[in-house]
């Protein structure tokens, strides 16, 4: 790990903390807050407060455009990388992923200010429950179908739930989702639960699961509550039907 100088970090939160509180910050504090971020940043551990430390420089209304900038980037380094990991998530090659063609897909350009939840629409056996293959199998007909009908990538989604409450890592948060029709994709993280929501709700593994990886990514990547929405709120479609839309409008 790079580390210019090991007794800066504290120094300068040292610094920061005995600074008088006040609305208006001045030119040297901001820069405090930037440098810190900026030592924060190659640092796994330190990344939640790396994260706050560019959120506060861009909250404040006195920064100079030049520190503007430089929280803007750092922010959109930290946020677009895929660094992010839920825990628990069933690796690709564990679920019999098909490689990725990036020469189909769109780098992630922007910041993640998105969540979009879909539902597969299709029937998952209750045999998931006991048996895990079903649901890599599930998850593979998903990327099969977007591959080779629709010509994506990769699986659209960023990820996937099972019933039994089982997160799949999708397409790599390197790239755009394809997911929620052209521009609407970018900054926006597609997640699918398996099953159709039009007749009956998600299993009450499916929602604590979908309630944890929405609650991670929030946090992670600083996404409002009120930016975690279904399909049906970019197009005409029942996606992600009736009932997992209601279960989304508790999240508000
Ligand atoms: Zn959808």
């Amino acid at each position: 790990m790079r580390h210019g100088n090991p007794g800066l970090v504290p120094a300068l939160r040292d610094w920061i903390r005995r600074q008088p509180r006040s609305n208006s910050a001045t030119y040297w504090q901001v820069e405090a807050h930037l440098r810190l971020a900026e030592e924060m940043r190659t640092e796994p551990d330190l990344r939640q407060e790396c994260l706050a430390e560019y959120r506060w420089v861009l909250k404040h209304t006195t920064p100079r455009e030049s520190q503007q900038a430089r929280a803007n980037a750092g922010l959109a380094r930290l946020t677009r990388d895929s660094g992010f990991h839920y825990p628990g998530t069933i690796r690709r090659d564990a679920w019999g992923a098909l490689a990725e063609l990036p020469r189909e897909m769109d780098p992630a350009s922007s910041m993640w200010k998105w969540i979009t939840v879909h539902h597969s629409a299709m029937p998952v056996s209750t045999k998931v429950h006991e048996n895990q293959t079903v649901g890599h199998q599930a998850v593979r007909a998903v990327q099969a179908s977007h591959m080779s009908s629709r010509g994506y990538g990769d699986v659209g989604y960023h990820f996937l739930v099972d019933p039994a409450g089982r997160v799949y890592e999708g397409r790599s948060l390197k790239w755009q989702g394809a997911h929620a029709k052209g521009k609407n994709n970018v900054g926006n993280i597609g997640i699918c639960l398996l099953g159709n929501f039009e007749n009956g709700p998600p299993t009450r593994q499916a929602q604590a699961a979908l309630h944890g990886l929405v609650g991670s990514l929030r946090s992670g990547f600083a996404i409002g509550a009120t930016r975690v929405v279904g399909h049906s709120h970019w197009t005409s479609t029942k996606c992600p039907g009736r009932h997992l839309t209601a279960v989304l409008r508790r999240y508000r």
